[in-house]
C-alpha cells in the first residue's frame, strides 16, 4: 500500500510541485485548494491527482475534507502544510482582517491539520508533517507583519510538535523557501522584483522543484531521524 500524502494549496505554484513529485515517488497523493476551481480543475486533468476544496484556516471544514479523505483513502500519512496567502501592508495601514486572514491561512491551519491527524499517526506509529515557512519569517519584510509573523510561527510550531511526535514515528520539520517563481511572487512589481534577484547568491529565483525536492526528501520513510529542523531553500539568500 503506498502511503497517503495531503498536500495543501496542492494546486498551483510550489504545491503542484509537491504533489507531482510525490506522486512520481509512489505516493497516493490528494491535492487541497481554496477557491480557484478552474487551476483546480486543470490540474486534477493534467496529473490524475483528485483535488479537494476546503479552506485550511477552518477547524469544521478540515475535519470534515480528512473524515472524507480517510474514508477513501485510507489514514493520512503524510500533510503538506502548504497552503499561504500574502495580504501586505505596513502595520500602520493594515486591518484587522489582512492581520486574521493571514494568521489563519497560513499558521491556524497548520494547528488544524496536524491536530486532525496527529491521533492515528501516533497510534500507528508512523507519521510526516512538513510544514511550509518563508525566508520572510525567518528575516521579517517590510510590508508584511502578518505573514513574517505567520510563518515565524510556523517554524516554533514545529520544533514543539517535533518533540511531542518523536517517541511515535511522527517527524515534523519546516521548509523556509526564499523567493520562487509562482504567481504569489509573479504580484510582485518587476522593479522590486530585480531587486530581490540581486541579493540572491544563486543568480535565479527559486523553482517550485526545488521545493519540492526538499519535501520528498524530509517525507521519506528513511529520514527518520531528521525532526524538529528547518530547511532553507534559497540559493543562498539568507543564511539562517
Ligand atoms: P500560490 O499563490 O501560487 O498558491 C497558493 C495555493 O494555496 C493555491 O493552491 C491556493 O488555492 C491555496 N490556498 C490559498 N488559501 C487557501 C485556503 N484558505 N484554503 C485552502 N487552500 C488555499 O502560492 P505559492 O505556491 O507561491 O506558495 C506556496 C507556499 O509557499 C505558501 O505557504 C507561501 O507562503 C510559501 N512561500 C512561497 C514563496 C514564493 O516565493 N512563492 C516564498 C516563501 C514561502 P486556490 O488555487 O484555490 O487559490
Amino acid at each position: 500500500m503506498s502511503r497517503v500524502a495531503l498536500v495543501t494549496g496542492g494546486t498551483r505554484g510550489i504545491g503542484k510541485a509537491i504533489s507531482v513529485m510525490l506522486k512520481q515517488k509512489g505516493y497516493t497523493v490528494i491535492a487541497n485548494y481554496g477557491g480557484n476551481d478552474e487551476a483546480a480543475k486543470a490540474f486534477s486533468e493534467e496529473t490524475g491527482i483528485p483535488v479537494i476544496k476546503f479552506d485550511v484556516g477552518k477547524f469544521s471544514d478540515c475535519e470534515a475534507a480528512i473524515k472524507k479523505i480517510e474514508s477513501e483513502h485510507g489514514p493520512v500519512d503524510v500533510v503538506v502544510n502548504n497552503a499561504g496567502i500574502t495580504r501586505d501592508a505596513v502595520l500602520h495601514r493594515m486591518t484587522p482582517t489582512q492581520w486574521e486572514e493571514v494568521i489563519q491561512t497560513n499558521l491556524t491551519s497548520c494547528f488544524n491539520l496536524a491536530r486532525l491527524v496527529i491521533d492515528k499517526m501516533r497510534e500507528r506509529g508512523f507519521g510526516r508533517i512538513v510544514n511550509i515557512g518563508s525566508i520572510n519569517g525567518q528575516a521579517g519584510q517590510y510590508g508584511q507583519v502578518n505573514y513574517a509573523a505567520a510563518k515565524s510561527g510556523i517554524h516554533g510550531f514545529t520544533k514543539a510538535l517535533a518533540q511531542e511526535g518523536a517517541a511515535k514515528g511522527v517527524t515534523v520539520n519546516a521548509i523556509a523557501p526564499g523567493y520562487v517563481d509562482t504567481d504569489m511572487v509573479r504580484a510582485v512589481p518587476p522593479a522590486v522584483l530585480e531587486k530581490i534577484i540581486a541579493k540572491i547568491p544563486v543568480g535565479r529565483l527559486g523553482h517550485a522543484e526545488d521545493i519540492a525536492r526538499g519535501v520528498c526528501f524530509l517525507v521519506a520513510d528513511d529520514a527518520d531521524f531528521i525532526t524538529g529542523t528547518t530547511l532553507s531553500i534559497n540559493g543562498g539568500q539568507h543564511m539562517y
